[in-house]
């Protein structure tokens, strides 16, 4: 007996097919984020973080770039993925980097469940298949069942909240590796990515998301 969950996403999946495309921005048919609207998006800067080469993101959480944010993780609009990908993976070439994997930031399992998919596995996919590069989306998990990163909380808070939060499941000695998520705002959950993947021997580790929240 498939389960609620699973028919509603068999029922998504089919809508995707059959949904013309429409971009999330300016609603024009076509894409599901137009070249246009990409244009328009106001890029964000990339900073550093601790344990990180660089927190890498093309754009700020305005405009398109946040419509497009909330319709993949909120609507289930998956076809996103790929031009958001897209511009992820060649920000990440602007900058040279080639990293030997992909490691996407888990969801809390009964959150995956819930929404069926993790939206930074969908992109770190994108990212990997534009890069040729291997994606692990098995090599950090949640340990436990963090509350959302609510706006309000402090730089402070969502340290703590995020502190201890994964673990490695094997090692990674030697690694260059980029962590991919949908949206940064502290860096705190990546900061807590990478100091994990560096204690199980990760060499070098960057942060990659689509959007920044300032
Ligand atoms: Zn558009």
């Amino acid at each position: 007996m498939p389960t609620l969950t699973a028919i509603r996403r068999v029922a998504s999946a089919a809508l995707d097919l059959l949904l013309p495309r429409r971009c999330v921005g300016c609603g024009r048919e076509g894409a599901f984020l137009c070249d246009r609207c990409i244009a328009e998006t106001p890029r964000a800067a990339d900073t550093t973080g601790v344990g990180l080469q660089l927190v890498l993101a093309p754009f700020e959480m305005k405009g398109a770039a946040q419509k497009a944010v909330h319709r993949l993780k909120y609507n289930g609009v998956r076809g996103l993925a790929a031009p958001m990908g897209a511009a992820m993976a060649q920000h990440l070439q602007r900058h040279g980097v080639s990293p030997d994997v992909i490691v996407p930031v888990p969801l809390h399992r009964s959150r995956q469940r819930e929404r069926g998919y993790n939206q930074a596995e969908l992109l770190a996919r994108e990212v990997g298949r534009w890069l040729e590069a291997p994606v692990d989306a098995g090599l950090l998990a949640r340990t436990e069942s963090a509350g959302p990163q609510a706006r309000s909380a402090s730089r402070e808070e969502r340290q703590a909240n995020v502190e201890g939060a994964f673990k490695a499941q094997r090692e990674a000695i030697g690694k260059s590796i980029v962590i991919v998520d949908d949206v940064t705002t502290t860096g705190a959950t990546l900061q807590a990515c990478a100091a994990t993947l560096r204690q199980a021997g990760a060499r070098r580790t960057w942060g990659l998301t689509f959007a920044r929240e300032i």
